[in-house]
């Protein structure tokens, strides 16, 4: 029997409280003493291709565990097919782990414990539990039977434990050909677990092996290779994924008839699955391969280099692994929450710039040909709380985004059009005169007036203005090449899909070739993080070979937000993250005599990410108003936060709590949806006060509508103002909370349906939810849906109109 090394004891720290299976696994083996309290984990990469997101999750929670119980992660490299792997592959591997914030504590490789596993293997023959079978791998398989069938022995199974090894001896000695024998367990050929069927533990390749060269013709299959890496190194609990629940009964098997305990334990999890990508090394070398994408390092790719180069923060990969958990049943995983993890760690750390990505010329006819004035601009919104700021250059010749001006504008409009007005942020308020066009017609360039007097976006005479839109000084900006990375698919479940290649976005990437940055941006250090102000977040990519001598490639990281969300609304976390595009130049904060100006830099070794206060960047006084706003009204504090943080903001919350608005629902209406609507446009042009939110929200706690009718009746003031109470009786939006209407109509549902009524009726208690949703179509979508719950069960119990409660 081979000998396991004893590592040293290691030091328990006061144990932390588990936050899943496995961590309560761990910290009861630590409680109760097994493996002398030790904890060591491992990472088992296969050295076959790039780490991916889903390899993060494996790393965060081995790591993690090692970490919180005082223990060992070791990387080990599980390197025994010699035919696909790579010391290139190590290499990013190493690269990737390190990158994610992670250092192991040894670093070894399967292929070293070859010459151990080999004598375990002479044990299990010694002990007549393994054979030498001369059956073909096909042979076997037929032969291993079904699940009713037991399996049938080949010639082989019943050979003396002297010939046994001398076969071993010769396939070891290189005397066969691939595939010609293989050695098995002897184990059980009716096991109802068809793995346990006499599993394979060495076939025979003549293989040359990155790092054993030719020294070895026999290679050790994954079940009989793992356990016992996992054995020699000491580890205690060897955390897989769910594929290989039935591979641990020979896990377990191997090590109590070849090793003395104490044994490692294996333990499964749920796989990361991740919508719109795929995470399969074979699938992602197929991309590669295919030159569906540019290498494994492409930002679109779901690999941590692929990540890494679109600017993704590894404390952003950290945070998302362990918001989404470990879990014992396998489930996909929205990307929109890898997206938002992302939003959420950049909106502390990257600085807001301007930049045009598909420029229009302007020209500001009453401003002086050859004039510059330099502008005050912050590089931080205020709910960030930084400090920071940089001057942009106001002239005669101005780029704006061509997508932000219309000829005919759509209803609601709020750039610019001709005749209309429009803020340039932190600049004038300017109007377009006129527009010249090419002899196609086509738009070339725009000539505007400005408001002197609106200088910062401030507008003396409180007129309307219908938005802010981002600009450059032709004359300053700088070139650039933005890169504007989407999802890789355009199908949510390409991994279930065979065609998988078929369901490629062909619109995964668009560049921008033309587009024109602030000057500001001239020196910006490769690596560095930027949001580009109504754009998104940007990583100036330092691997890019630069088009044009110098040019800098900006990759878009994430948009800033979900676009793919289907509903317009958006979850509260994405509009939390989002920018908000609170107009600094409203006039209430930003200070006329600005710091001198402190250019942000290249990430490398910045400074480590701010901790994600709520009150950060609150005055003292601020922070006063948010604690007590959210003590009195039990808000959470990042809303009192927002609201202490904005006056106007605050006055909203206080004119709707004053109509009789519930505090926290009128808080997180305002941090959310009034949020979303200034993003580009100031408060004060909102057509919404704070009386008609308050009666909006005192609408819904009264049970008059649902919340989501609520949504529609906001949209509808946002759009043309009035009263939330007429907006309801005008579009018939009441909530239906009449119980015999309901009733009635619940009756017709179920008689409409007499199969599913049935079915329900014999115990299908969950199409319960189908006859909700039938009633709900009906109302269309008014019912109260308490009452809508109860009517339909009572007609379904033949209880009809019954009040059921
Ligand atoms: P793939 O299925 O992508 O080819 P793999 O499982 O073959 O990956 P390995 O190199 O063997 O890749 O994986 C190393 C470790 O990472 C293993 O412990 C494996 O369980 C884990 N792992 C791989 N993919 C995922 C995933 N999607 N989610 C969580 N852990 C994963
Ligand atoms: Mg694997």
């Amino acid at each position: 029997m081979t000998e396991r090394p004893t590592p040293p004891e290691a030091s328990t720290p006061t144990p932390p409280t588990p936050t899943d299976f496995l961590r309560a696994k761990v910290a009861e083996d630590v409680a109760a003493g097994r493996y002398g309290g030790r904890v060591a984990t491992r990472f088992p990469p296969e050295p076959n291709g790039f780490l991916h997101i889903g390899h993060a999750k494996s790393i965060v929670l081995n790591f993690g565990v090692a970490e919180e119980y005082g223990g060992t992660c070791n990387l080990r490299f599980d390197d025994t097919n010699p035919l696909t792997e790579d010391m290139a592959y190590v290499r990013s591997i190493e690269r990737d782990i390190q990158w994610l914030g992670y250092q192991w504590d040894e670093e070894l490789f399967a292929s070293d414990y070859f010459p151990s596993m080999y004598e375990v293997a002479v044990s299990l023959v010694r002990q007549g539990k393994a054979y030498v079978d001369d059956s073909t791998e096909a042979e076997i398989q037929e032969m291993r039977g079904t699940i009713s069938e037991p399996g049938r022995p080949s010639p082989g199974r019943e050979r003396s434990v002297e010939e046994n090894l001398d076969l071993l001896e010769r396939m070891r000695a290189g005397e066969f050909p691939d595939g010609s024998r293989v050695l098995r367990a002897k184990i059980d050929l009716a096991a109802a677990n068809m793995k346990m069927r006499d599993p394979l533990l060495y076939r025979i390749r003549h293989a040359h092996h990155y790092r054993t060269g030719d020294e070895w013709p026999i290679y050790p299959m994954y079940d009989f290779a793992h356990c016992l890496e996992d054995y020699f190194e000491g580890i205690t609990h060897s955390f897989c994924t769910l594929e290989f629940e039935n591979n641990r009964e020979i896990y377990d098997w191997i090590l109590q008839n070849a090793v003395e305990p104490p044994h490692p334990q294996q333990i499964e999890f749920a796989r990361l699955n991740l919508n719109y990508t795929v995470l399969s090394k074979r699938r992602l070398l197929e991309l590669v391969r295919g030159g569906h994408v540019d290498g494994w390092d492409d930002p679109r790719m779901p690999t941590l280099s692929g990540l890494r180069r679109r600017g993704v923060t590894p404390e952003a990969i950290r945070t998302f692994c362990r918001k989404i958990g470990v879990a014992k049943a396998n489930s996909v995983v929205d990307v929109a929450q890898l997206e938002h993890a992302i939003r959420d760690d950049l909106n502390w750390t990257a600085p807001r710039v301007l930049c045009v990505l598909d420029p229009l010329e302007v020209v500001v006819e009453t401003w002086p040909e050859g004039e510059t004035e330099q502008l005050p601009a912050p590089y931080w919104p205020r709910d960030v709380g930084k400090e920071g700021s940089r001057e942009i250059p106001f002239t005669r010749h101005l780029f704006i985004e061509r997508d932000d001006f219309a000829e005919q504008p759509p209803k609601g409009w709020r750039r610019l059009s001709p005749g209309a007005e429009v803020r340039l942020r932190y600049g004038y308020v300017v109007r377009c005169e006129r527009v010249e066009r090419d002899e196609a017609g086509t738009v070339t360039r725009l000539v505007c007036s400005h408001d002197p007097a609106t200088r910062g976006g401030e507008i003396p005479d409180g007129r309307k203005v219908a938005g802010t839109i981002h600009w450059v000084s032709a004359e300053h900006a700088v070139p650039v090449e933005v890169r504007l990375y989407d999802r890789l698919f355009r199908v949510e479940d390409p991994s279930a899909r065979e065609d998988y290649l078929s369901h490629l976005n062909p619109d995964s990437l668009q560049v921008m070739t033309g587009a024109r940055a602030e000057p500001s941006l001239a020196g910006a250090a490769p690596g560095s993080r930027f949001q580009l102000e109504r754009q998104g977040y940007f990583y100036v990519d330092p691997e890019a070979e630069s088009p044009a001598g110098g040019t800098l490639v900006l990759n878009r990281t994430v948009t800033l937000r979900d676009t793919w969300t289907k509903q317009a609304g958006r979850t509260e976390d994405d509009v939390r993250s989002e920018e908000r595009f609170v107009d600094l130049a409203r006039g209430e904060t930003a200070p006329t005599g600005q710091q001198p100006s402190t250019a942000p830099t290249a990430a490398a070794p910045a400074a480590p990410a701010p901790p994600r206060d709520p009150l950060a960047g609150l005055t003292a006084e601020q922070e006063a108003a948010a604690r007590e706003l959210a003590e009195n009204h039990g808000l959470p504090l990042a809303d009192a936060a927002i609201l202490a943080g904005d006056s106007p903001l605050r006055a909203m919350f206080d004119e709707a709590v004053a109509a009789h608005a519930n505090p926290a629902a009128a808080a997180n209406w305002i941090v959310n949806d009034v949020l979303r609507e200034v993003k580009d446009r100031p408060l004060s042009e909102l057509p919404v006060g704070g009386r008609d939110l308050g009666e909006l929200v005192a609408l819904i706690d009264s049970g008059k509508i649902s919340s989501k009718m609520a949504k529609e009746v906001f949209a509808a003031m946002v759009a043309g103002g009035g009263r939330p109470g007429e907006i309801v009786a005008s579009r018939g939006l009441e909530q239906v909370d009449d119980r015999s209407a309901l009733a009635t109509l619940a009756a017709q549902v179920v008689a409409a349906h007499p199969d599913a009524a049935e079915r329900y009726r014999a115990g299908h208690d969950k199409l319960l939810g189908f006859f909700v949703g039938q009633l709900m179509r009906e109302t269309r979508g008014k019912a109260n849906p308490q009452l809508a719950n109860e009517v339909l069960q009572a007609e379904l119990a033949g209880e009809p109109g019954g009040e059921a409660g």
